[in-house]
């Protein structure tokens, strides 16, 4: 999608793949909870159809529904005649965001600042990511939000404040090194580029290093970059597909210079994964088609590979449950690869979650900009998630982790948020310990 398109620039096929049979509205958690047509991807993709007709001026209606839509794609996975809901959804973001006359001050003030100043630029966020470590790791933070300090700032100041991800005591360029290779005795299978994230970085640094450790423990070198930029998919699924652009380029610069050596480039998270997979579609460019192929999750990436199967500890099983990650499903299709990672763990036995497939509420930043339909849709999986008796959930993107891992805190509920990655590299650690 280039950086000026809009939904009349879009091929009409697109627009009119819809053949309005409904299936996708039960999958779809703003018309679950409204019953509204008008909130089903069935009503948005009329709203933008009718746009690109020229019977609906793109305004604030537009905008408004797109915003309430979570981009979750389940519609996408429902759907019989294959609607690109994506190029559809992606294009009315940015074109209500271009749209001056669309949106407050503060809005438009704070986009600016998130998206043009802080993630395109990982040593701010790194700066940033320090500075909240201090705050959060000296205790300030419980002192300031006793005071209800945040709250003199604004009352979405105050509520948001305690959402803040808690940073890692090393960030991953503290942990990782830039090249690291299979201990003496594993025999040599190749190497691969390892995708840090941005928030992931700094956040769920742990994550990034039990992912490089799985990846050593079966034979893989891994090239993990220092201070890659952020992927770009907050940039496209917000409207910002320009941005988008340039974070993707400065990301492929950084592993440019060992591409062709790499047999393949892992992400470990579900949303950006999704994005760093579709770089032909934003670029066009032969390096991005040659990049798109090369990136994989790393769940699909271990189970196509194959890895080595834990040793067991004995004792009890641990029961633990998955969610998945609307963008490793919906928008990978990748449902399978993660679960046969759980089912390998000796120690653990895997009670499917109903509905496991559904948003979490999280879906970027959605839960910070849509608080009421997002808690809505949090409670919603979380009454899922009683149901199993499990006492660990097990999901693969950031966002879902600490949407969980909030809603279950606020219930006190003693159920535990883990990675899939993370459980295997423990379980190598505890077979080799
Ligand atoms: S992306 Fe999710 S929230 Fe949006 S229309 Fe599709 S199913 Fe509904
Ligand atoms: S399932 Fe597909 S074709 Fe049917 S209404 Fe939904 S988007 Fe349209």
């Amino acid at each position: 999608m280039s950086a000026t398109k809009q939904l009349k620039d879009l091929d009409y096929s697109v627009l009119q793949q819809c053949m309005h049979c409904g299936m996708c509205l039960p999958t779809c958690p703003t018309y679950v909870s409204t019953k509204r047509e008008r909130n089903s991807p069935r009503g948005r993709i009329a709203l933008m159809r009718a746009v690109a007709d020229g019977n609906l001026e793109v305004g604030q209606e537009l905008a408004d529904e797109m915003n309430y839509c979570l981009g979750c794609l389940a519609c996408t996975t429902a759907c019989p005649a294959g609607v690109d809901y994506t190029t559809m959804f992606e294009t009315a973001r940015a074109e209500t965001e271009a749209n001056p006359n669309i949106g407050t001050t503060k809005r438009r003030l704070l986009r600016f600042l998130l998206l043009d100043k802080v993630f395109l630029y990982p040593n701010r966020l790194q700066f940033l990511g320090h500075l909240l470590r201090i705050y959060q790791q000296t205790g300030l933070d419980e002192f300031v939000r006793a005071l209800k300090l945040p709250y003199l700032l604004g009352k979405s100041i105050g509520r948001l404040e305690p959402q803040a991800p808690r940073m890692n005591r090393e960030f991953s360029d503290e942990c990782i090194d830039t090249w690291e290779h299979p201990p003496e005795g594993v025999a040599r299978r190749g190497k691969v580029g390892v995708l840090s994230g941005c928030v992931q970085s700094l956040a769920f640094s742990d994550v990034n290093r039990d992912t490089v450790d799985v990846l050593l423990h079966n034979g893989w070198s891994v090239f993990t970059p220092k201070s890659q930029s952020c992927c770009g998919s907050i940039h496209a699924h917000n409207g910002a597909p320009g941005l988008a652009l340039k974070t993707g380029e400065n990301l492929m610069n950084q592993f440019e210079r060992e591409f062709f050596s790499l047999d393949a480039i892992i992400t470990n998270a579900g949303g950006c994964g999704s994005h760093l997979k579709h770089y032909h579609s934003l670029m066009g460019t032969e390096k991005a088609r040659q990049w798109d192929q090369k990136v994989k999750d790393i769940h699909e990436f271990l189970v196509e590979t194959g890895f080595e199967i834990p040793g067991s500890r004995g004792g009890e099983k641990h029961r633990l449950t998955y969610h998945e990650s609307c963008h490793l499903c919906h928008g990978q299709g990748i449902k399978q690869a993660p679960r046969e990672i759980l089912d390998a763990l000796p120690d653990c036995e895997r009670i499917e979650l109903p509905n496991s497939d559904t948003c979490c509420g999280s879906a970027g930043i959605y839960n910070v900009l849509q608080p009421e339909e997002s808690a809505r849709v949090l409670d919603r999986k979380l009454e899922s998630i009683k149901t199993t008796g499990a006492e660990c959930v097990v999901t693969s993107n950031p966002g879902c982790h600490l949407q969980i891992q909030g809603g279950l805190n606020s219930l006190g509920l003693p159920i535990t948020v883990d990675q899939p990655v993370s459980l295997l590299a423990k379980a190598y650690r505890e077979s080799f310990s």
